[in-house]
């Protein structure tokens, strides 16, 4: 199984928080600088079980922030 590498561009994330929505296990929420919540990856290692809602958290994220790549 391949390694999925995730990335949030925090210059880019609004907090809309579809990311979570889609997949929480993997998004969250959290307080930073911005005047708004940004998400964070909170887990390393994504599995098949994961694999499809964090492939759909890339595409809805109204502000195109996260990137997923194949390691
Ligand atoms: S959906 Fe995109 S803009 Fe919204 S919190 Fe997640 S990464 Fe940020």
């Amino acid at each position: 199984m391949t390694k999925l590498c995730i990335k949030i561009d925090l210059d880019l994330c609004q907090g809309h928080g579809v990311c979570q929505a889609e997949a929480g296990e993997v998004f969250e929420l959290q307080d930073t600088d911005a005047p708004y919540p940004q998400a964070v990856v909170i887990k390393e290692n994504v599995g098949n079980d994961d694999r499809e809602k964090v492939l759909k958290a890339e595409k809805f994220c109204p502000n195109a922030a996260i990137t997923v790549t194949e390691e």
